[in-house]
């Protein structure tokens, strides 16, 4: 199984990151860990030292505002399969438009490096999904990327699926009623995800999520509603981050 977006690099695992680490190794789960800075994109680097670990770089728009240039040289960097989180999220600073435009502003600054760089992105979008098609139809066409924690409407997903994008599930699936997207979503263009520490499924009695716990009960909520097993959910979704992540590249 492979967790296409968690934070290990973050502060909540100083205590046991080496053992999550490699509980995720003998569980046989490989790790995307997304930076939201400059600061935990470089940890996410450092881990992806690790078997099985990979690493994403960006600025996430609620993070406090740093330089992208300064994301030049760690694209470089070995085990780095993506850019992001990058993306909109108007949950916080819903009225303030000179948000809204460094926001949108800064993503187009990720998308560029993500051409230049050729990896795909990892998008968040909260509470912004008109804004964010807007972008991706006029700006970006052809960065292939994942919409990661989709949350979206039914008919944002069409749009986001039509204009090539992936849509990443995780312990939201618990929280918001997504059934509807998930049963017209293509398996083939689905990723899964735990976002760790957050969004833990309410089957884990714990409030941090970790990729060894929390991806398999999203695994299993997908195959029920699709009605289907677990392993062709966990055979095709795989296939769908190496193809996206190119992650034979990095093995
Ligand atoms: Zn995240």
């Amino acid at each position: 199984m492979i967790d296409t977006h968690a934070h290990l690099n973050l502060e909540d695992f100083d205590q046991d990151r080496l053992k999550i680490i490699s509980l995720c190794q003998q569980s046989g789960i490989k790790v995307i860990n997304v930076g939201i800075d400059y600061q935990s994109s470089q940890r996410a680097i450092d881990l992806a030292q690790e078997k099985g670990f990979y690493a994403s770089v960006g600025l996430h728009p609620n993070s406090t505002p740093e330089d992208p240039a300064s994301l030049i040289t760690l694209l470089d960097q070995p085990g780095v399969v993506a850019v992001g989180e990058t993306g909109l999220d108007f949950y916080r600073q819903s009225n303030d438009p000179a948000e809204k435009i460094r926001q949108q502003d800064l993503l187009l600054i990720h998308a560029q490096l993500a051409h230049r760089f050729q990896r795909p992105m990892i998008i968040h979008c909260r509470q912004a999904y008109p804004e964010l098609l807007v972008l991706l139809r006029r700006e970006l066409s052809g960065v292939p990327g994942v919409i990661h924690s989709f949350s979206g409407s039914l008919d944002e997903a069409r749009i986001l699926l039509n204009l090539g994008y992936y849509l990443g599930f995780n312990g939201l699936i618990f929280k918001q009623n997504l059934d509807e997207v998930i049963r017209s979503t293509p398996l083939e263009r689905m990723l899964m995800e735990t976002d760790s520490p957050f969004l833990s499924p309410p089957s884990l009695d714990q409030n941090r999520n970790a990729p060894h716990l929390g991806l398999r009960p999203v695994v299993e909520k997908i195959a029920f509603i699709k009605q289907i097993s677990a392993a062709e959910v966990i055979d095709l979704t795989d296939k769908n981050a190496y193809d996206l992540f190119q992650l034979e590249k990095y093995d």
